[in-house]
């Protein structure tokens, strides 16, 4: 099997805009999807584990240089090292921190991997590649194709979520696909929201609750590219389409399990337990990383590669249970939410 390679961007995004009748457009989008495709077969390749250094978490952000192969990237900035002239390194290299910085102190999570394993991005990767993504070693972000997406650095959620998707692959390390695929894409953006709510210290009603806001060009007219509070509603625009997310399990669109299928809906389905943590969260009230955050991670921690949605379910109301009492309000929000959204056959606390 191809392994998937974690993106930000969906699929369908982006061969929605491989069709735009402006070829600057349509073409950074098939390369996109051609570049994607070449990370997935090199990863499969890759024997698990390669590459890892254990550093106390230092930051590194290397410059690709619009090369595809990040074997000739130039380290630009390392652990310590002052400010440079590129702001897209700066930008890369604060949010690493600010990532590393939330999973420590709110998670006391030390690096993503928990032993302290250091952090690398790799940016102005590809040419006008309209993507983040976490590779299975690092993370690559490319530049945006200029008219729609611009530097994904700008995304500070969006660099919280691909890192994220190193913290799930090295706990329940969920099967890409299908349910437990969408529970990986959903977990990376709770935490990739988490992490800009903490670090602009958002209550849960001053949250806008979007992901990837600031990667669209100013002027293009979209927000954002999912929305947890209302899935569905992230975006209606000519050149990307209607955002496809449901927002509840009658919703749920079965797809084929293909790069073209987003691997069984992957980054469509997520919708629905997105809105179950926004609801839980938001019934609580307060700051959404302190007890649903809290909550979502421990759960995280004893899933599988194959859990899916009710079996997640059950574990975030036990784990509310367990941390603060099967008669809290605390297990009745998160309850609640899986419920409101339609997946049900929760167990008792
Ligand atoms: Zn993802």
């Amino acid at each position: 099997m191809v392994e998937p390679v974690a993106c930000f961007v969906p699929p369908h995004v982006l061969d929605q805009l491989s069709g735009a009748a402006d070829a600057d457009l349509s073409d950074a989008a098939r390369a996109t999807l051609r570049t994607t495709a070449h990370l997935r077969a090199e990863r499969s390749e890759r024997k698990a584990g390669t590459g890892i250094t254990r550093t106390g978490a230092a930051r590194e952000v290397f410059d690709c240089r619009h090369a595809e192969t990040p074997d000739n990237g130039v380290l630009i900035r390392g652990e310590g090292q002052p400010p440079v002239e590129d702001a897209t390194v700066n930008r890369a290299y604060d949010a690493l921190g600010v990532v590393r910085d939330f999973y420590r102190e709110v998670l006391h999570r030390d690096s993503i991997d928990d032993s302290g394993r250091g952090l690398r991005a790799y940016v102005h990767f590809a040419n006008r590649y309209n993507n983040a993504v976490w590779d299975g070693q690092q993370i690559k972000i490319g530049d945006g194709d200029g008219k729609v997406m611009r530097d994904l650095t700008y995304g500070l959620d969006v660099l919280g979520h691909e890192l994220t998707h190193a913290m799930t692959a090295a706990t329940a390390n969920f099967e890409f696909r299908s349910q437990s695929g969408a529970l990986d894409e959903s977990v990376a953006d709770v935490f990739g929201s988490l992490v800009r709510q903490w670090a602009l210290r958002q209550t849960v009603d001053e949250a806008d609750w979007l992901l990837g806001g600031s990667i669209f060009t100013p002027g293009i007219g979209l927000d954002a590219m999912r929305s947890m509070k209302a899935p569905g509603t992230a975006y209606d625009n000519k050149l990307v389409g209607k955002d496809p997310q449901p927002a509840h399990m009658k919703d749920y669109r079965a797809l084929p399990e293909t790069q073209q299928g987003d691997f069984g809906g992957v980054h469509i389905n997520s919708g629905i337990p997105n809105r179950a943590f926004y609801l839980a969260a938001t019934a609580l009230g307060g700051h959404a990383w302190e007890r649903a955050g809290r909550i979502w991670y421990e759960a995280v921690q004893v899933s599988t590669p194959r859990t899916r949605f009710a079996d997640f379910a059950a574990t975030t109301a036990t784990t509310a249970a367990r941390l603060y009492g099967p008669a809290s309000t605390e297990h009745d929000a998160v309850a609640g939410a899986w419920e409101q959204v339609g997946v049900t056959g929760i167990v008792p606390a």
